[in-house]
């Protein structure tokens, strides 16, 4: 990562941080660092320095590994993989990231193909592939038509023991849309193997925690899609994840319109019927997908596709502030400074 971008990651990450309403104390052991494009923060409560340093030294590590496999153009496993399927050739695939394409193609199977992970070459089209510059433009859409006609989707991937080939030349493996909850789920995992039983990673607002903050549940916040600050508080429980995608992570604006990273694979454009999508689950890969696929879904259709992937608690930020909520988040959430503001406008499910 050059440093420019480095800092701005740091400065994005730390607006986000101040969205985790639970300040370090003297019990609580806090260390940060940059990966995945993001600040990752762990804390630890209740545990000795020495053990929540090792604890945040190696969920360090690991996601420096895990960003370098799983990133989709760069000299690692995936890259190497998107590169032989551009060329029409089989290439080979480690037990990890085989394992890990699976449970992202019954994902997508389950999001009805809302998530994914095969979008690579339209997020590469749209410029958002690209960790050093930002996109100025749309691209020309015969070229987006030029893909979706060539067919995206996990189905045309063969994975055959410790080979993987495709079908088709025009797509190439991403898993941005859950990667990231993939290694959340995997740093709780060395955490509770060292024994920690009260801790928090929180990779750029999306989180997961173990145990408690003392005597009271771990809370955060959710941050605003369009100010600085949040927009709601919740407390999350033992092992319980939150994951928000939203069209102010990746974007530009052109000609007076904002476009983002998240995809319809229908369209081949930026999702237009939501801002901000939140998903509390008990794992956090799982919640990471939903959210970019509810976020797809958009406003009024993501019911179904959450009752699709298991997801009860959802919160999603219409185009004109609208908040639509599942009856379970609603009982969990605090509304602090709704984004249409005055009055909330918030939509339950219909009473059955
Ligand atoms: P997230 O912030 O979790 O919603 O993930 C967004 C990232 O996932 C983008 O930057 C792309 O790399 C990738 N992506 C974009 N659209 C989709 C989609 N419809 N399904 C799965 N991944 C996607
Ligand atoms: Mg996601």
């Amino acid at each position: 990562m050059r440093p420019e971008r480095a800092a701005r990651a740091l400065v994005a990450g730390l607006a986000v941080g101040v969205a985790t309403a639970c300040a370090p104390d003297d019990e609580t052991s806090h260390s940060r660092f940059l990966a995945f494009g993001t600040l990752v923060e762990v804390d630890v409560y209740g545990t000795d320095e020495k053990t929540a340093a090792r604890a945040a030294a190696d969920i360090e590590a690991c996601f420096h590994v895990l960003h370098d496999a799983w990133h989709p153009w760069a000299e690692g496993e995936l890259g190497r993989i998107n590169r032989a399927i551009a060329a029409g050739e089989p290439a080979p695939i480690g037990e990890d990231l085989a394992g890990l394409l699976a449970e992202a193609s019954r994902l997508s199977r389950d999001s009805g193909g809302l998530f994914d992970p095969t979008l690579g070459r339209l997020v590469a089209l749209w410029g958002f592939a690209d960790d050093e510059q930002s996109p100025v433009a749309p691209p020309a859409g015969a070229r987006i038509r030029a893909l979706l006609d060539a067919g995206t989707g996990p189905d045309r991937l063969r994975v055959d023991g410790r080979t993987i080939s495709s079908t088709s030349r025009a797509i190439a493996v991403d898993l941005g849309g859950f990667a990231k909850g993939v290694a959340v789920d995997r740093a709780i995992e060395r955490l509770r193997r060292l024994g920690v039983t009260n801790a928090i990673v929180n990779a750029g607002g999306d989180l997961r925690v173990i145990g408690r903050h003392g005597d009271r549940p771990w809370r955060i916040g959710i941050r605003h899609p369009r100010r600085p600050g949040i927009m709601a508080e919740l407390e999350v429980d033992d092992g319980e994840s939150v994951f928000t995608s939203g069209d102010y992570e990746r974007h530009f604006v052109y000609r007076g319109r904002r476009y983002h990273h998240i995809l319809d694979p229908r369209t081949g454009e930026p999702a237009a019927n939501a801002v901000s999508v939140t998903v509390l689950g008990d794992d956090a890969a799982r919640a990471d997908a939903a959210a970019t696929a509810l976020f797809v879904a958009g406003a009024g259709a993501w019911r179904a596709v959450a009752g699709g992937l298991g997801v009860e608690h959802v919160m999603l930020v219409a185009p004109d502030g609208r908040i639509e909520m599942s009856t379970p988040m609603a009982g969990r959430l605090r509304l602090t400074r709704p984004p249409a503001g005055g009055e909330p406008r918030i939509e339950l499910e219909a009473a059955t």
